[in-house]
């Protein structure tokens, strides 16, 4: 069997060191859109209108933006649009109603995003970090490590350009108008805290200033940083908090999400309550259904005695098992009682369909397959190198 080390580097020797992306229009607020259109000596206005062709019309082409004048086009698409994201390879399953997109950053960094059309709603799942630093041993991401924060427009990029493809009628069956966004991709969004709190805030602000998206739409999936979740119950956001926790018990959770060892189940839940309260949001519990490790009748009884009466609804995920993984999903009755027993808690508990499975779908898969024959150099993803070893 293969496997796939994490051989740690030095983040800091020279050529490794993680470069931020230029800046762009969604780094900044409108007053300070207008602030650098102004530097560049064109009106303030001018700021408004690439605004509006960028989160409006969803048009980054200044081909398109007829009405700016044509000297200043290129100018100010230079510096307010630069490329951010470079389509490397793009994925449909699910008879078109999942896509799967994977980018190339500007050093090199790839990650991905998914879009996902229903009936009702489209939805689009964005990544935070390039990498992530959390080592949840059952996620594909986690294995590689970090390799560096997302900027905030290289996180608001994916959805505005996933927008655009919904609004090309590319999702059949489902409304152009993206209405969703999870941060369940790439990344730990709390461990980039500033940054997603900026990309948020462009979702949802009215546009020409940002997406227009309903801050309820908005789900932010974190492993559990208490401070962070504390510190994002305190901003005048109220999108809905999705809690990794995977397993109900200390001894176990130390082990799946490692950063339990610093912030203990009890404690985590004591944060998400707190939040639920401050934002008047239930809090989403994801839980990994793995065969054999946490699946057990009597962990579904100690997960109800956690989560009743309180203000949570629990999303069993079917295990995506990851290449040369030791762990496999549970099986389906054993999945059924886990529900059974939660609901007979009182527990409202749905099981997550299991979207784009052909297309390595979930859960890091994409890069991590896209990394072993993309031309991107392997120097480009400073912090870790992975190679392969006979176990
Ligand atoms: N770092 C954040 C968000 C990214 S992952 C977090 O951990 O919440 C989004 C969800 O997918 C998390 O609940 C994560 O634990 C879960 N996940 C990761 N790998 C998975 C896999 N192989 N199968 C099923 N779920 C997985």
């Amino acid at each position: 069997m293969t496997s796939l080390p994490v051989i740690p580097v030095d983040p800091d020797a020279p050529g490794r060191r993680p470069a931020m992306p230029p800046r762009h229009l969604a780094d900044l607020d409108l007053p300070g859109r207008k602030a650098l259109v102004t530097e560049l000596g064109e009106p303030a206005f001018r700021a408004r209108q690439i605004s509006h062709h960028y989160f409006g019309r969803l048009v980054r082409d200044p081909a398109e933006m007829t009405d700016l004048p044509a000297a200043s086009r290129d100018r100010l698409a230079g510096a307010l649009l630069p490329r951010l994201l470079t389509p490397v390879r793009e994925l449909a399953c699910d008879d078109g109603a999942t896509r799967k997109a994977l980018w190339r950053l500007h050093d090199g960094s790839l990650v991905e995003s998914v879009l996902m059309g229903y009936p009702d709603r489209v939805t689009v799942c964005i990544s935070s970090q390039a990498g992530c630093g959390m080592a949840c041993p059952f996620c594909a991401t986690g294995q590689a490590g970090l390799t560096r924060n997302l900027s905030a427009a290289e996180i608001v990029d994916q959805a505005v350009y996933l927008a655009g493809v919904a609004a090309s009628g590319a999702v059949a069956g489902s409304p152009p108008r993206l209405s969703h966004v999870v941060f369940m991709g790439m990344g730990e969004p709390l461990a980039n805290y500033s940054r997603v709190v900026t990309a948020i805030r462009r979702l949802v602000a009215p546009a020409p200033e940002g997406l227009g998206l309903s801050q309820r739409h908005i789900t932010v999936s974190t492993v559990g940083l208490v401070p962070a979740i504390r510190r994002l119950a305190s901003e005048d956001l109220s999108v809905t908090l999705a809690l990794s926790l995977h397993a109900p018990d200390d001894e176990l959770r130390d082990e799946l999400v490692p950063v339990n060892q610093r912030w203990k189940v009890a404690e985590v839940l004591d944060a998400a309550w707190d939040y639920a309260a401050t934002t008047g949001r239930r809090v989403s519990i994801e839980y990994a259904m793995i065969k054999d490790v946490n699946d057990q009748p009597w962990r579904a009884d100690l997960l109800g005695r956690l989560l009743a009466g309180r203000s949570a609804h629990v999303n069993l995920i079917p295990l995506n098992p990851t290449p040369g993984s030791r762990w496999d999903a549970s099986a389906k009755p054993v999945e059924r009682e886990f529900v059974r027993r939660l609901r007979e808690s009182g527990v409202s508990t749905t099981v997550r369909d299991t979207r784009g499975r052909e297309i390595d779908g979930a859960c890091g898969q994409l890069a991590a397959a896209g990394d072993s024959d993309s031309e991107a150099p392997r120097g480009a993803r400073p912090g870790v190198a992975v190679r392969d070893q006979e176990t």
